[in-house]
């Protein structure tokens, strides 16, 4: 019955390798995911130009790039 016992050898140094193979090479999974997430992007009143949604300066209802051009916006 050595055959058996071969197999299991195998068996247990193909997980090990794939358990190693796995620690020295971290998943770029969530990273990735991260930067392809979409987000909904706004367009700046003033200048025109589109921004993220998180990046967005609101003010009275109107979205702007920046402080700056809600301010230049306002006068
Ligand atoms: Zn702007």
């Amino acid at each position: 019955m050595i055959i058996i016992r071969l197999i299991i050898l195998l068996v247990v140094v193909a997980i090990l390798l794939w358990l190693l193979k796995r620690l020295f090479s971290p998943d770029p999974e969530p990273e990735q995911l991260q930067a392809t997430r979409p987000e909904n992007m706004r367009q700046c009143k003033y200048c025109g130009v589109h921004v993220p949604e998180s990046a967005i300066v609101s003010l009275k209802d109107e979205s702007y790039c920046c402080q700056e051009h809600a301010d230049l916006d306002q006068q």
